[in-house]
């Protein structure tokens, strides 16, 4: 599994709809890609932050910029 494919998965992965096996080998490559890494807990911090928060303005402003490293991330390692 590479970036990309952990990136296409990780909402899924968060809100644990995916098959074991899938979870297996992204956790493996959580393993040794960091960025993946940060970009599971910022994803992570970003869900509590919608549900728990009331303030909206600020996890709209998190996800933008979650969404921008998303993009920068997918155009540097395609497929
Ligand atoms: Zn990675």
């Amino acid at each position: 599994m590479n970036c990309a494919s952990v990136i296409r998965r990780v909402s899924s992965y968060i809100d644990g709809d995916l098959e074991a096996t899938i979870v297996e080998e992204i956790e493996l490559h959580l393993k040794t890609c960091r960025d993946c890494t940060i970009l599971v807990q910022q994803t992570r911090l970003t869900v509590r932050l919608y549900y728990d928060s009331d303030l909206v303005d600020y996890p709209v402003e998190v996800q933008a910029r979650l969404h921008e490293t998303l993009r920068r991330k997918i155009c540097k390692d395609p497929n």
